[in-house]
């Protein structure tokens, strides 16, 4: 399965910031882990009906340094359209 990160940060560190970088990295590091591990668990098996393809994961996480907070996009990219339907799907049920 291929997952793919492209984590990051924007804007000016904060004088008192909540994350020094060194903790930033660990952040990127624990995100990479629990996301990563998420789809493997959910995609383990899953592969399109029609084409036999496995899908492909990006996620993009850009940490803005002036509100703190940490913005998450997946991107996925199948064989075809039904299959990324599915894809959808399972990566938005719980757990
Ligand atoms: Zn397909």
């Amino acid at each position: 399965m291929d997952i793919k990160f492209d984590l990051r940060t924007t804007g000016e560190a904060l004088p008192d910031a909540f994350l020094d970088s060194a903790e930033l990295g660990l952040l990127f590091e624990s995100t990479r882990r629990s996301i990563g591990d998420g789809i493997q668990r959910k995609f383990r098996d899953v592969v399109c009906e029609e084409h036999g393809q496995a899908p492909a994961f990006r996620i993009s996480g850009v940490y803005d340094r002036n509100i703190e907070e940490m913005d998450i996009q997946y991107h996925v990219d199948t064989c075809c359209q039904i299959f990324l339907l599915r894809v959808m799907q399972i990566l938005n049920q719980r757990g």
